[in-house]
């Protein structure tokens, strides 16, 4: 790459994007890139142009579980926008793009007779996002539907990213987590596309789901700009591996310790640092009023892990991430 720019081989990567505009909480300042994949091949050739430039990169779903530092990312950020749908209906399953909504994929789902990732129906992330963080609801998790996927990582022999395939194992599931959200290096593997396997179920009843879902999620979560749960739900030890969800198979006692309503029992409603407050509706979603920074919202968290911690001897770990440099 001697003599040559990134803005040269990436030819629409736009320089100095402030990212507010891509996350849920609208916040986040300024990346020194920012280009956007709409396909399989973009994707891979941002990585590989960012692994050649030896320039860090940051993989954006829609930014719905992240917090983006005021200061921004000194990198290459690619958002996500990859679409294709694959639907095989005489097994069952679906291949999908990581970038794709997973409303939009539930649907498409729902009008070929297939059901299973309804529990998933009103989480405003990409598959992609979904399966970094294991996403999940109610006793569900999306690592118990798939089947396979293929990633981008790092070839060991010579350092270039290379696809490869593999099984759900890889992932290595936990609840609201997986081997990729553990690592830290600046050359994660990214996940190109996964499959799932789902079961046929008629469409109307599928339908009447999705509608009893979004009513409950409606009653129980804040209308605003937030980033859902800041805070996962502590499991103990030994039920942190089980493969999909923290709560399915959790004694009851448990489901009174959950984040929310531990922080809602420590009076964090109440708390708020500049335009960053906590909802009197759920305790473990921020809410950004007016233009909040992400710091406001950091020292928000802090308050929020402290209140808990004084009345419940309970240290509250993030669910979501920290992006950028802080
Ligand atoms: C109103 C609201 C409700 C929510 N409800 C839920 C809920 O019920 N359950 C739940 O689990 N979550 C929930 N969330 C959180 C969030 O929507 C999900 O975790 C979602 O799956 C994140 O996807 P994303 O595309 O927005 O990821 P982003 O926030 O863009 O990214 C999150 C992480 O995933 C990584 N990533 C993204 N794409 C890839 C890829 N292709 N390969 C490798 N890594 C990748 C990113 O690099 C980043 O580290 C909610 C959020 C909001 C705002």
């Amino acid at each position: 790459m001697k003599n040559k720019k990134l803005t040269d081989v990436l030819k629409s990567v736009r320089e100095h994007v402030v990212m507010r505009d891509f996350t849920t909480l609208r916040i986040g300042g300024v990346a020194d890139y920012f280009f956007e994949a709409k396909t399989i091949d973009d994707l891979i050739k941002a990585v590989r142009t960012a692994v050649d430039f030896k320039i860090p990169y940051f993989i954006l779903g829609n930014g719905s579980n992240i917090l983006f530092s005021d200061y921004g990312f000194a990198g290459l950020v690619i958002k996500n926008t990859t679409t294709n749908i694959a639907i095989m209906k005489e097994k069952s399953q679906v291949i999908v793009d990581s970038g794709v909504m997973l409303p939009r994929l539930i649907m498409e789902l729902a009008s070929n007779d297939l059901a299973g990732l309804e529990f998933l129906y009103g989480v405003p992330g990409t598959i992609g996002g979904a399966l970094h963080g294991n996403a999940g609801a109610w006793g569900n998790a999306i690592g118990d539907y798939l089947k396979n996927l293929t990633v981008l990582e790092k070839d060991p022999e010579n350092g270039i990213p290379k696809v490869s395939q593999y099984d759900t194992s890889w992932l290595d599931f936990s609840y609201r987590s997986s081997k990729l959200k553990k690592i830290k290096s600046k050359e994660k593997p990214v996940i190109l596309t996964a499959r799932f396997q789902l079961a046929r179920s008629q469409k109307e009843e599928i339908i009447r789901r999705l509608n009893a879902i979004q009513k409950k999620r409606q009653a129980t979560q804040p209308i605003g700009l937030s980033a859902g749960s800041v805070f996962r739900n502590p499991i103990p030890k030994e039920l942190k591996n089980i493969s999909g969800s923290g709560t399915k198979n959790m004694p009851e006692f448990l489901k009174e310790r959950t984040a929310g309503f531990m922080l809602d029992q420590a009076g964090a409603k109440k708390l708020k640092v500049g335009s960053a407050e906590v909802s009197n509706v759920h305790a473990n979603f921020i809410l950004n009023k007016n233009g909040a920074k992400g710091s406001e919202v950091r020292s928000l968290i802090e308050q929020m892990r402290d209140s808990v911690n004084e009345k419940f001897g309970v240290v509250l770990e993030e669910e979501i991430e920290y992006i950028g440099q802080w």
